[in-house]
């Protein structure tokens, strides 16, 4: 399954995955193409995809660092890199 999110500044695709009875957004790094599942309940994944739950709302578990994979693509260590948060 394929949603699609849009923000103000751009629109991001989420691919969704069921293994067994779990459900897992797919995302991979555009820029080192580190790939990363992300354990999702669907009907909050959905209810965010809605603009209906903020993100802390709908997945509470999420590290800080996964949570911003989750709403950029990018994953922590090219997040860092980017911003110049990494180890100097
Ligand atoms: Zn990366």
């Amino acid at each position: 399954m394929i949603y699609e999110r849009k923000t103000p500044l751009f629109t991001k695709r989420y691919e969704v995955e069921q293994r067994e009875s779990q459900f897992y957004a797919k995302l991979q790094c555009p820029w080192c193409e580190t790939k990363v599942d992300v354990p999702i309940e669907l009907p909050k994944f959905e209810a965010w995809i809605r603009k209906e739950l903020l993100i802390q709302e709908a997945m509470p578990g999420l590290s800080a660092d996964l949570r911003e994979t989750f709403l950029s693509g990018n994953c922590a260590t090219c997040w860092r890199a980017m911003f110049n948060e990494g180890p100097k």
